[in-house]
């Protein structure tokens, strides 16, 4: 829980770096101290957009369905929404959210492998045609719920260098998903296609080029079977950099070589989506944090900042994530650690950091920390609810 009185006790630093030192983010972050207390988390607008073209440039035959499970606040839904992008949601809580931007029905696809009966009834209320699958029980839970839904088959690929690995959890055999579509059809459902995820952060590409041999086989086996097939949905998964001296990650390069695969591997009809969510949200946001109290122990300063593992950086702990700590303040560096605010020793964010002698109301900010942040500190992640308290 954040505690207001504990932000509003905090100073701002009245640093001056040299003008040399102050970058436009710097610059961005002091203008923002005189009118918020911290913590706060700023999502720049134009490094949404700056994602939503790289992605629609690099892949000019696909269209992108933002998986707003990565930051669902609702100004970027409604950012993307004007864009143009399409919606990837996991629950009718997230379907909701992303409707009430004018997003189309149809601009929307409901890409939880597992839903409740109720959250189908809401798509098939909200005409939410489109959704994944990766099970028979699914399908007759599909069928009764949303007769004639469209339904596409989620195979199990290859996670290898995935930071997050949705493998663990998801996906059908790639041998059984033909069986699967054709047993969707039987049921009077609509087989659209195949998707796949090659985990969250992932930077080889080859997970990505032999999930798309994978389903081109099952493209295969359906046309032979006289069950054409239609989508093939590449999931997430493209990486962003976290560090910004950190080599080995080039979105663009990838891009080419998946596209290249897209279009070796399938006819010209083929309809191809996508599911960004890191690679959309992550990069736009700049978390802004103070420190209130510092200490000395093990032979090191240790720093308690107002925001922790339990807030903003719950992306440490969920999402398997490590960012870049900066500091406003300059001087000569030494080993540190730190800290988020809670009564809780796993609240801790950095053991070996390089920072300068920091001061109670000193700032200290990581970037590209839009995504699987703020998200994750909430008790509704991804639209679903924790359980009621009921006191009897
Ligand atoms: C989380 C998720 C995404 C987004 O993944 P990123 O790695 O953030 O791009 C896309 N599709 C599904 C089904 C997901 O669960």
């Amino acid at each position: 829980m954040k505690d207001p009185a504990l932000n509003g006790s905090l100073q701002i630093p009245s640093l001056k770096p040299k003008p040399a030192d102050i970058s436009g983010v710097e610059n961005l972050i002091r203008t923002m101290l005189k009118k918020h207390k911290t913590p706060f988390m700023l999502i720049r607008k134009s490094v949404l957009e700056k994602q939503f073209t790289r992605f629609t440039k690099a892949f000019p035959e696909v269209t992108p369905y933002y998986a707003i499970k990565a930051n669902p606040h609702p100004k970027i839904v409604k950012t993307f929404a004007e864009l143009g992008a399409s919606f990837d949601v996991a629950s009718a809580a997230e379907m909701k959210s992303v409707l009430k931007h004018d997003v189309a029905p149809s601009r929307i696809i409901f890409a939880n492998t597992i839903k409740s009966k109720e959250d189908l009834i809401t798509a098939r209320r909200r005409g939410v045609k489109l959704m994944t699958f990766d099970n028979e029980a699914e399908l007759y839970k599909i069928a009764e719920n949303f007769p004639k839904a469209h339904v596409i088959c989620r195979i199990k690929v290859a996670n290898r260098g995935s930071v997050v690995q949705l493998s663990l959890k998801f996906g059908a055999e790639p041998d059984q998903a033909f069986y699967l579509l054709r047993k969707a059809k039987s049921l009077g459902l609509v087989p659209k296609g195949v998707s796949f995820h090659v985990g969250s952060q992932s930077t080889n590409v080859e997970n990505y080029l032999q999930a798309l041999e994978l389903t081109a086989n099952i493209f295969r086996e359906a046309r032979e079977n006289d069950m054409p097939l239609k989508i093939v949905d590449i999931g997430g998964g493209f990486p962003i950099q976290h560090f910004e001296n950190e080599i080995g990650i080039n979105f663009e390069r990838m891009a080419a070589q998946i596209r290249k695969q897209m279009k070796a591997l399938f006819s010209k009809q083929t309809e191809f989506i996508a599911e960004p969510g890191r690679f959309f949200a992550g990069p736009a946001g700049i978390l802004v944090t103070q420190v209130i109290g510092r200490a000395f122990r093990d032979n090191q300063n240790f720093y308690y900042l107002n925001d922790g593992v339990y807030q903003d950086f719950s992306g440490m702990v969920f999402d398997h994530c490590k960012y870049e700590f900066k500091t406003l303040r300059r001087g000569p560096k030494y080993k540190s650690t730190l800290a988020g605010p809670t009564c809780d020793s796993l609240d801790i964010l950095s053991n070996g950091e390089e920072l300068p002698e920091l001061y109670a109301g000193d700032v200290v900010y990581a970037k590209s920390i839009g995504a699987y942040s703020s998200a994750s500190a909430v008790s509704n992640f991804n639209g679903f609810e924790p359980a009621k308290i009921i006191l009897v």
